[in-house]
């Protein structure tokens, strides 16, 4: 049903690169034997999923999104992807995103924009727009997604959809293509606070190929958001972040938000106003650091070991350096290259105290804004993303523009704490999906679901 589905809408929509109608139908049929056979692998066996293109699939295409990874066939599967497989989910084929999932509107897919199924005029978000899109077309059930300053969760609130960013090093890494190591994680996209609560434990848990995996387990996520599936949040208490919810967001998003802290205080919960005062820092910090970490991993696409390899025009001989050149030159589009270069720049001999330095140490001051945050309240809140979804080529041209959407989600990012983004109902001014983001302190993702199951 899921491959007829995606076989009739995503001309339209294009929340997929690739798809694997014969190895989804294959891993369906076994599934189907194993049921039959009362020895199912997992409590999501036969469920089909899809994957977003930034993680190694053994015989499938990972491009994310860039040229440069052309006709790359990874020999190796990412640990949650052989966590999915190991489960019986069919892989239904991997997800449209933004170049290495830099951007917030899947424009800077090398492959042509994914399209919002509310609108296909408008952004699904990014970078990871195509599994959101692919979620809100019901051309799929679950997804994956991963998140370096909000690309599981600002799709999520643009598309209407359920988007989580576990704790850092809840769920492995292993096998994601990196953009920026400190502050990428693998995440669920689903149309439930429920469903991704299933999906988080089934693909996270400690990875001995990951040196970043957390060793001991998160308390049941499942168990949280069966209990505030009740609607009683009766002993909790949640802050509103002064920081993320006034100024420069759409009157449309503010409505929603303040309608869902009233459903909080319905549901028993204490609600008080927190302030996070270098909040106001975190996308400048995160423009620094992440750029650093992408100049450092993108060095690895060098036209020997992986994807595209092209020859400079004119040279008879070219040196090895010759082809590198022409390959990233041709390989790599605007918005990789702009980061690579700002990335190299700060991290360039002489710079490298002043930004890269002076962004780490902004870095702990935003964690300690974390923590004391903590100390008061369970978990904080804000709206997830600052405005609905925008036009396409809207802000194309105006990379800082294009930035700002991040504004809300990059703190947790910088922090390492988890965040859940769910729909919070349509934006009264322009019709469109409105996300709210529940933030909680690290290790405590079951804090999003208890809280999130119960907004629902
Ligand atoms: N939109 C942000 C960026 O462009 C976040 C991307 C992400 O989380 N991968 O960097």
């Amino acid at each position: 049903a899921h491959l007829d589905r995606i076989a009739e809408v995503d001309g339209a929509v294009h929340a997929f690169l690739h798809v694997d109608a014969e190895g989804a139908l294959a891993a369906a049929a076994a599934s189907d034997a194993r049921r039959a056979a009362g020895t199912p692998a997992s409590y999501l066996d036969g469920v089909p999923i899809a994957v977003k293109d930034v993680l190694a699939t053994t015989g499938l295409p990972t491009t994310c999104g860039s040229k440069i990874l052309e006709g790359w066939i990874p020999p190796y599967d990412a640990t949650v992807v052989a966590k999915l497989k190991a489960a019986g989910l069919p892989i239904l084929g991997k997800t449209n995103m933004d170049e290495f999932a830099m951007g917030s509107s899947t424009e800077h897919s090398a492959y042509g924009p994914t399209r919002n199924p509310w609108d296909l005029d408008r952004i699904p978000g990014g970078s990871g727009g195509g599994s959101a899109a692919a979620l809100a077309a019901f051309e799929a059930p679950l997804a994956l997604g991963t998140d370096t300053g909000g690309s599981i969760r600002q799709p999520g609130a643009v598309t209407g959809t359920v988007g989580v960013k576990p704790t850092y090093g809840a769920v492995s890494r292993y096998g994601l293509v990196a953009m920026a190591n400190s502050l990428d994680q693998v995440g669920p996209v689903t149309r439930t606070v429920l469903d991704s609560a299933l999906l988080q434990e089934l693909i996270g848990g400690h990875d001995p190929l990951d040196s970043t995996s957390i060793a001991e387990p998160l308390p049941s996520l499942v168990d949280a958001a069966r209990q505030g599936a009740g609607g009683d949040l009766s002993g909790v208490k949640v802050g509103v972040i002064r920081e993320l919810s006034g100024e420069g967001y759409q009157a449309g998003v503010l409505e929603r938000f303040s309608e869902s802290v009233d459903l909080l205080v319905a549901a028993g919960a204490e609600v008080v106003e927190v302030s996070c005062p270098n909040f106001v820092h975190a996308l400048a910090t995160y423009y620094l650091i992440m750029p650093c970490e992408v100049s450092s991993n993108l060095a690895k696409f060098d036209a020997m070991r992986y994807g595209l390899r092209v020859m400079p025009a004119g040279i008879d001989s070219p040196s090895a350096e010759e082809v590198m050149r022409a390959s990233r030159d041709a390989g790599f589009g605007d918005e990789v290259k702009r980061r690579i270069i700002l990335g190299t720049y700060a991290l360039s001999s002489g710079y490298y105290d002043a930004y890269y330095g002076t962004a780490q140490r902004v870095r702990t001051l935003i964690t300690r804004d974390f923590a004391a945050a903590f100390e008061q309240v369970d978990v904080l809140v804000s709206p997830t993303a600052p405005t609905t979804a925008f036009k396409l080529g809207e802000k194309l041209d105006d990379p800082l523009a294009m930035y700002l959407n991040d504004l809300a989600t990059i703190p947790a990012n910088l922090a390492g704490v988890p965040g859940i983004s769910l729909p919070a109902g349509l934006a009264s001014d322009d019709g469109l999906p409105v996300g709210f983001q529940i933030l909680a302190p690290v290790m405590a993702d079951d804090r999003l679901y208890r809280v999130g199951a119960a907004l629902e």
